[in-house]
């Protein structure tokens, strides 16, 4: 579920600029109010990973026959040739202008485009597509290459004059690597700071942020090892792959996750057999704070009296998606003068989650909706004084402390399920506790 990480990093930011007032002066000032100062976090390459073949023979690619007749091998011998000539095409650009531009005939651009359906293709190239030529001695077209995707190219030969198209797969691979991070303020900046892609910081926020606020819950000396992939094409670096395993130590508690593909696609389990991800989200939305806590004996200080504040109430901006916080079925979605604008939801064992004084409603009565889908909008409807979400939780009938209450967990793989896991699991937790205890060796020394 994207929403909940997406949340976080956004309360992340939102906190920092609370403090330096300046997207530019935010490194800087957060580097001095926290005094960042981040040991230990270099990328290695892991040496029980599988060994990456670094040699890619680019003279004899893969080849894939697309064209009519082309079952010929073309040798690309690189000696007499002219380089490639690399273009990003611009807006407003087809290949008919780029071949003039290039001084390549338009009648060979025609034939090109008449081989086949992938050549055909190329009468829609996009703005930001890639090509590149090679010329022959007399200026002519030699080789067009058109970047397919990540993985492909579609090649264009002239031989003798007519043109043969063929696909050329490029050469995918990944690698294991072994990080870990010591962190003083937060796990954003401690990923940044490290050089940790945003997505890979992101990735590992989403696996521990059901667990872990990555806000109020951080304190200097958490930890983090991490095993994860790096993608490579051709040989070169292409981008980060998925997290693998990881461990997280915070305030000494150790939260451990592997990637694991069962039956709902790969998702991250806990070395029992546990959903990382819980039933329900603890906020349903990124607030900015609590306004009024959950207190079932609550001295209102205008009534004079006790009345219990049965939910906890999130400011936000008005406008502020609202998310269901678990998967459930819509039961009420009306206006009232109290509630204003509110949504209730019947989930499983007996939950049901209420949210009040939206600006606007984004379902209705009767909808089933998933954990994570906008059900609404912040707002200030009804007996409010300021946007704020007033959001409950239900457990037969009992309003429980939506921040304390103990969410029921994902069902967790079983039998033959947590076997398979278990087994795939065991050498990823070796590798973890192995890079952990060197770290502590490393301290201690
Ligand atoms: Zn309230």
């Amino acid at each position: 579920m994207d929403t909940f990480p997406n949340q976080m990093l956004h309360r992340l930011r939102h906190l920092h600029i609370g403090i330096s007032r300046s997207r530019a002066a935010l490194f800087a000032v957060t580097l001095i109010v926290f005094g960042v100062a981040l040991g230990g976090l270099n990328p290695t390459p892991s040496s029980t990973a599988p060994a990456f073949d670094r040699v890619v023979d680019l003279a004899l690619p893969t080849r894939t026959a697309t064209g009519a007749g082309d079952t010929t091998t073309a040798p690309l011998a690189a000696t007499d040739q002219s380089p490639w000539i690399s273009m990003k095409v611009k807006s407003g650009q087809t290949l008919d202008t780029i071949f003039r531009s290039q001084g390549f005939s338009v009648g060979t651009l025609h034939e090109i485009l008449a081989l086949n359906d992938e050549t055909r293709s190329l009468k829609t190239i996009r703005p930001g597509d890639e090509f590149a030529f090679r010329q022959a001695m007399d200026g002519s077209l030699e080789h067009m290459r058109y970047t397919l995707d990540d993985e492909r190219y579609l090649m264009v030969d002239m031989v003798a004059g007519a043109p043969s198209a063929w696909i050329q797969e490029r050469q995918i691979t990944t690698e294991m690597v072994e990080t870990e991070g010591s962190i003083d303020s937060s796990l954003f900046l401690a990923g940044k700071a490290a050089g940790l892609s945003d997505a890979m910081v992101m990735k590992l926020a989403n696996i521990f942020g059901w667990d872990i606020d990555f806000v109020l819950d951080i304190r200097s000396g958490d930890r983090f090892f991490l095993l994860y992939e790096k993608v490579y094409r051709d040989g070169e670096y292409l981008r980060d792959g998925d997290v693998l395993a990881a461990t997280f130590v915070n305030q000494g508690d150790r939260y451990q996750a592997i990637r694991y593909e069962a039956d709902n696609g790969p998702q991250y389990y806990a070395p029992d057999g546990r959903h990382m991800r819980k039933a329900f989200l603890r906020a349903p939305l990124n607030f900015s704070y609590i306004s009024s806590n959950f207190n079932p004996k609550r001295f209102h200080p205008i009534l004079k009296r006790f009345k219990a504040h049965n939910g906890i109430d999130y400011r936000a901006p008005t406008g502020t998606p609202v998310y269901a916080a678990g998967d459930g079925r819509v039961t009420e979605s009306a206006y009232s003068k109290f509630n204003g604008n509110y949504v209730f939801i019947q989930h499983a064992n007996s939950i049901v989650t209420k949210y009040l004084h939206f600006s606007k409603r984004t379902v209705k009565k009767g909808d089933r909706v998933r954990q994570g889908q906008v059900i609404g909008h912040v707002g200030a409807t009804g007996l409010a004084q300021a946007p704020h979400l007033h959001y409950e939780f239900v457990v037969n009938g009992k309003h429980r402390n939506p921040r304390t209450v103990s969410l029921p967990a994902v069902q967790p793989l079983e039998k033959e399920q947590l076997a398979a896991f278990q087994q795939h699991a065991a050498p990823f937790l070796t590798q973890l506790s192995r890079l952990e205890s060197a770290s502590l060796y490393a301290r201690s020394e």
